[in-house]
């Protein structure tokens, strides 16, 4: 019987590429006890740093934390608002409310479902002080336009490139613009290590000091114990930072991978089904395979029937989640999050996806369309 299910991720083939170098970061670790910072950590650091066309990159627990760093160095706390698009992962805004600002959500474009920079004027006032601009599902938004904003308005820009390791804008990398960018390399991103952790890139030598003081019990960067900030616990473990410099030495093929798999998802997906725009000054890395389909939560169902695992990237627009409802404004509206919620389906989507896996997922979608269109 041919196996027609496919998961939505698999890192099982990712990891076997890697299975032997993998392994030899566990044993260097015990060998040498060396469990957090030292050598692995400062050598992922400078590996990551020069990926991101930076010149500091500091290695944190988590890309949460690694926003939340980004933004305390920099100064934004109590009194401050942070702009932030209302369609992205949860922890952008719990890294705002973790230094005690304020998000402020701004609605997305149509076309890529990332910030509308248009928009970010109408919400920038006296509190304002900074934005973050969310390289959502793999790809930049227009970054020309949210500098110039930024720029003309005095506000520090801080990239969230959680979802975005290795995808361009203008042939720049994601991470290389603003104050300071942070990453995450939770397991399931297109850069992940065997666990949490995260990293802030910058250019700014006492900005990246300032988050290595803070993320180490404030203190001082050759670990001295005079402790000048209140900090906390937020380091990169050196086995995670030696599977990383394993993985980062793959991740251009894993990447070039994941867009073979967009492609095949562009030549095989039925009309009903819209992908989003990559806009020619983009490279995106397509973290996630984000479409539009009309009844979705029934094609969900009945792609799921058939063995095939969707998700849906975001559920509820942060605008409208419980915890964060009170930072919306009066009269404030969200047009397009409101209504492309509805429609939103990620499919399977991973470097080791194969054409007849996409071909599966193509068919299946056709297949539950058609019979929609009958009854
Ligand atoms: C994953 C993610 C984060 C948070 O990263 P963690 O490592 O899970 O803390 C932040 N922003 C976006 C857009 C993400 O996808």
């Amino acid at each position: 019987m041919i196996d027609t299910t496919v998961p939505f991720l698999d890192l099982g083939s990712m990891h076997a590429e890697v299975r032997d170098e993998l392994d030899a970061c566990w044993r260097r670790a015990v060998d040498g006890s060396d469990f957090i910072g030292g050598a692995e950590v400062t050598a992922f650091e400078s590996a990551f740093a020069e990926y991101c066309d930076r010149s500091h990159a500091v290695g944190v627990a988590n890309g949460t934390d690694a926003l939340a760093l980004a933004l305390a160095a920099l100064g934004v706390g109590p009194g401050d608002e942070v702009v932030v698009p209302t369609n992205t992962f949860v922890a952008t805004a719990e890294a705002v409310c973790a230094v005690g600002a304020a998000p402020v959500f701004v609605d997305v474009e149509p076309s890529t479902l990332l910030v509308d920079a248009d928009l970010l004027e109408e919400v920038i006032g006296d509190r304002t002080a900074a934005v973050i601009v969310v390289h959502l599902y793999g790809q930049m938004p227009d970054m020309a336009s949210i500098e110039a904003v930024c720029a003309h308005h005095g506000l520090h820009l801080v990239e969230d490139a959680a979802q975005a390791h290795g995808a361009t804008w203008r042939q720049r990398p994601a991470g290389s613009f603003g104050a300071a960018a942070a990453f995450s390399f939770y397991p399931g991103k297109n850069l992940g290590a065997l666990g949490d952790g995260g990293a802030v890139v910058t250019d700014d030598e006492s900005l990246a000091a300032s988050i290595r003081s803070l993320a180490n019990h404030g203190r001082s960067v050759d670990g001295g114990e005079d402790h000048r900030a209140v900090g906390g616990n937020s380091r990169l473990d050196a086995v995670q930072a030696a599977a990383l410099s394993v993985k980062l030495r793959r991740l251009e093929e894993w990447n070039q991978r994941r867009r073979q798999v967009h492609d095949w998802y562009t030549d095989t997906l039925p009309d009903q089904v819209e992908q989003l725009d990559v806009p020619a000054e983009s490279t995106a890395v397509h973290h996630l395979e984000v479409v539009q389909v009309d009844g979705r939560d029934r094609v969900r169902a009945e792609l799921g029937a058939r063995g095939i695992a969707t998700g849906i990237h975001y559920p509820v627009p942060c605008h409208r989640l419980p915890a964060y409802r009170r930072f919306v404004r009066p009269g404030q509206s969200f047009p397009v999050a409101e209504v492309t919620g509805d429609r939103l389906l990620s499919l399977p989507m991973f470097p080791h996806l194969d054409r007849v896996q996409v071909e599966t997922v193509a068919g299946a979608l056709a297949d539950v369309l058609d019979h929609a269109s009958v009854t």
